[in-house]
């Protein structure tokens, strides 16, 4: 029997950013530009439904990160043109006047003028000065600090670091309005919607395969638990945070995801997902802010595995 192959689509933000260093949105504009496309072109699923009963080629859309605009600006495209998503939230964040750790990196080295001309970071594994008096420099840091956010520390450490450099810059930690993420209030307007379906993608989205096994439970787990008490149903779907396989995830990270009830987890490996797929690996394609001939040539190149 023939079955088909599902496209799954990964975005994160639908805003019209000052500054987007990460290439995380796309312009509520082209984004309903995307998405008409996708619905004259192809069948459109769910995440969560059986693929294996397919029988032909299909697309599914997933949001990572839980950004408040996704609430804002996607949703009601995606219910106007009746397009079913699944949102992956970050749960740290909800209700904390904080940013997702890397806009507040982006905030603390890369935003506003009169910096202080290094910044010393205290930490006995770690310890390192960086120039930061030109805003090149501070770019530099920005990549630095990220890369060892990313890679080598625990959540626990990464707030330490966080409030140093918070310290450093003399400012008040709150989050700016352009970067807010959904709060408990928000998800449970999302959980309504009937296109939505909310899955989970940890507490402060760190590459989990970097953590041992009780962190990676911790992260995985409560964020579970916090969806599942706001929006009072089962949370079945998961996102790992950053996606690649063996690099920020890996067989704990799926044993845990399964030992929480989970049932469909989506990676960035970047593949289609056939009938032999893991259910606890689909693989993902990301959509930047094309307009509508580049997006048009992505997809047919997507189509070829
Ligand atoms: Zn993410």
């Amino acid at each position: 029997m023939k079955s088909g192959r599902v496209l799954s689509l990964y975005y994160h933000r639908v805003n019209v950013l000052e500054n987007d260093y990460n290439l995380l949105s796309v312009s509520p504009v082209r984004f309903r530009q995307q998405m008409l496309y996708l619905k004259q072109h192809y069948q459109i699923v769910r995440f969560e439904e059986d693929w294996n009963a397919l029988d032909s080629d299909a697309v599914a859309i997933t949001f990572d990160d839980g950004y408040l605009d996704n609430l804002q600006y996607a949703v009601p495209i995606l219910e106007e043109l009746e397009i079913p998503a699944t949102i992956f939230v970050s749960t740290g964040t909800m209700e904390q006047d904080r940013e997702l750790w890397w806009d507040e990196l982006e905030s603390l080295l890369l935003v506003g003028g009169s910096f202080t001309p290094f910044f010393a970071l205290e930490d006995e594994e770690f310890g390192c000065r960086w120039d930061t008096s030109t805003w090149e420099y501070r770019k530099n840091c920005y990549k630095g600090i990220h890369y060892l956010m990313k890679n080598f520390i625990t959540p626990e450490k990464r707030e330490c670091w966080m409030r140093q450099l918070w310290e450093w810059r003399g400012q008040r930690r709150k989050a700016r309005e352009c970067n807010l993420t959904l709060s408990m209030d928000d998800c449970r307007i999302l959980s309504k919607s009937a296109i939505v379906s909310v899955g989970a993608h940890t507490v402060s989205h760190p590459s989990l395969a970097n953590l041992d096994r009780r962190n990676q439970e911790i992260e995985i787990r409560a964020s579970i638990e916090r969806l599942e008490h706001i929006l009072q149903k089962k949370i079945t779907l998961f996102s790992y945070p950053f996606g690649v396989p063996k690099t920020d995830f890996n067989e704990e990270t799926v044993q845990i995801c399964r030992e929480c009830g989970i049932v469909k987890a989506a990676s960035t490996e970047f593949a289609l997902w056939n009938a032999k797929s893991d259910p606890y690996r689909i693989p993902r394609k990301v959509v930047r802010d094309w307009g509508v001939r580049e997006f048009e040539r992505k997809m047919q190149d997507y189509w070829k595995d």
